[in-house]
């Protein structure tokens, strides 16, 4: 068969997607993003998902987990438990991610599902989603071959889409995100450096932030992955960075978009 049409996302295309504050804003009208992530294990995994959170595009972070004292610590605005309009859900998540996804489930709201939380998803998916596994995270959800994945990117992106009904970000050295409705969009943005631990806890954080801003799962994803890539070069400088670099370099890069200059 072959490969679906897949389209890139420009600049321009981001700077039309972000969302921007009203004059009458207030931190409830820009969206609360609420995080359900991390365990013993993977603390880190938590700390790195709301980091991606926290880079400004919503007007609150929540976040549920065992890492609550470590996150306040990164972050002393994140608050704990309440209202969301969207869920982040699955980052070093572990044995309890299948809990942390039916609870975010029963909230209803638009869910980024990612990581060990991944392997709790049913089709079809029942709620507005972002799923967001890398090449081998998908062979086990779907029973494909991991080596097929890899080969043929597109054409699994686009029918685990179909087969969901829900957005499928399939990450890799080239990211793509694929919507039951649309064509396949392609993230033109990133550097081979951003192959490093706890970078695709930053993105899920990141996608969740402008799930809760009011984007559409679809445009939430690719304009996520575009942000979360020129982050990533703009922490490299052509050199290695770590997850928590690309978190950090996000708001600066929200800023170049909005004023190329
Ligand atoms: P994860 O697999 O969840 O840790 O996420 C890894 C992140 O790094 C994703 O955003 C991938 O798209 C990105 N990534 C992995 N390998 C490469 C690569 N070779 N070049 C560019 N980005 C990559
Ligand atoms: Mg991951």
């Amino acid at each position: 068969l072959p490969e679906p049409a897949v389209e890139a996302l420009q600049p321009a295309d981001v700077r039309g997607l972000l969302p921007r504050p009203a004059s009458d804003a207030h931190k409830y009208t820009r969206g609360v993003v609420g995080v359900r992530a991390g365990s013993a294990h993977y603390p880190g995994a938590a700390r790195l998902a709301v980091a991606g959170a926290s880079c400004g595009l919503a007007g609150m972070v929540r976040f549920v987990g065992d890492a609550a004292d470590g996150v306040r610590a990164d972050h002393p605005e994140v608050v704990g438990e309440g209202r969301v309009q969207a869920w982040v859900v699955g980052p070093g998540g572990g044995d309890a991610a299948g809990e942390a996804l039916a609870a975010a489930l029963a909230d209803g709201v638009a869910l980024v599902v990612d990581a060990d939380a991944l392997a709790h998803v049913d089709a079809p998916f029942g709620v507005p989603a972002v799923l967001t596994p890398h090449a081998g995270e998908l062979a086990a959800m779907t029973g494909a071959d991991r080596a097929d994945v890899e080969a043929r990117p597109l054409h699994h992106a686009r029918a685990a889409a179909d087969h969901y009904g829900a957005v499928v970000l399939l990450k890799g050295r080239h990211t793509l995100v694929a919507d039951p409705a649309g064509p396949v969009r392609a993230t033109t943005t990133g550097v081979p450096w951003l192959a490093t631990a706890g970078a695709g806890d930053v993105l899920a954080g990141v996608i969740g932030a402008l799930l809760a801003s009011g984007l559409s799962p679809y445009d939430a994803a690719s304009a996520g992955s575009w942000l979360h890539g020129a982050a990533a070069t703009l922490a490299s400088g052509g050199g290695p960075l770590t997850a928590g670099d690309v978190a950090r370099a996000l708001p600066e890069t929200v800023r170049r978009v909005l004023d190329p200059g």
